[in-house]
């Protein structure tokens, strides 16, 4: 159980980290949600945690695209046992064609965040004498595919910066980890379907068939409970000397 633990998870009033905050929730945490809105539902997302599963759950508003506002998120939940690096944005578009400014607002929220909280999380942990870092990668963290440059290096950023604090904390009880998951039917990903359609000439069908689930083998979306469940074992015992790898939550997609 992780009754007393707290755990912080960025980018968690929709979608993964949702579903992950609702899991560590249900091993008996307390929960911070984060994003960057600060609207009544949003903190009513948390009411409704704690009330389903008799834990502590804030919501505290912050923009994962600012390192001080990252750090400051940190610093307002007042502790964090258990940080998972979540919150993330993509965008599609060949790399001659790609914003500048967006490939700057995804590398800050899908990989420069996980550096500013895990900076001041750690000294937390280390204070608390245990502590779990669990980032979200993706299986573009492990693989690439075409029109996502700045998504699949952001990825590959996060699985290395995962490697790395996993050696710098290698002897003290704290590990750090990654997931990789493969398609998940988020908000995400619906919104990129359009893009797809158009990029593809394919109806929407086609697009999650031919294109999404094509490059997974089960042909099924994971989902969020999934994503919470590998979350939870992290943060078990069984899991205290995995360190600094990746767990592919993905129907095959990285066995191909
Ligand atoms: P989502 O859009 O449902 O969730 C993204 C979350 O990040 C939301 O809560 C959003 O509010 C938050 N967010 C966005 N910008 C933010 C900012 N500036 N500050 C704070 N929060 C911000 O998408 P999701 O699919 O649940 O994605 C969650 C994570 O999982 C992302 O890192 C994504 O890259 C990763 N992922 C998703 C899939 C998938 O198929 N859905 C696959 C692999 C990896």
């Amino acid at each position: 159980t992780l009754q007393g633990k707290t755990a912080v998870i960025t980018g968690s009033n929709s979608g993964i980290g949702l579903g992950i905050a609702r899991e560590l929730a249900r091993a008996g945490a307390d929960v911070v949600l984060n994003s960057f809105t600060d609207r009544e539902e949003d903190h009513a997302l948390a009411a409704q945690i704690a009330a389903e599963f008799g834990v502590e759950a804030r919501y505290i508003q912050a923009d994962m695209s600012k390192g001080e506002a990252c750090r400051g998120l940190i610093k307002d939940a007042g502790r964090c046992d258990i940080l998972v690096n979540n919150a993330g944005i993509q965008h599609v578009a060949p790399v001659d064609e790609f914003p500048a400014e967006t490939w700057d607002a995804i590398l800050a929220i899908n990989l420069s965040s996980a550096f500013h909280t895990t900076a001041v999380a750690l000294p937390m942990m280390r204070a608390a004498g245990w502590g779990r870092v669990v980032n979200i990668a993706s299986a573009h963290g492990l693989t690439a595919s075409p029109f996502k440059s700045a998504y699949v290096a952001a990825k590959h950023g996060v699985v290395g910066l995962t490697k790395t604090v996993a050696l710098e904390t290698a002897e003290e009880p704290i590990t750090c980890n990654a997931i990789c998951p493969g398609y998940v039917l988020t908000p995400l990903v619906e919104a990129q379907i359009p893009d797809t359609m158009e990029k593809y000439n394919m109806s929407r069908e086609e697009v999650i068939k031919q294109v999404m689930l094509e490059r997974q083998p089960s042909r099924e979306f994971a989902t969020v409970e999934q994503l919470g469940g590998s979350t939870v074992f992290f943060c078990s015992d069984a899991a205290a000397q995995i360190t600094g790898t990746t767990l592919s939550v993905d129907g095959g997609w990285t066995a191909l």
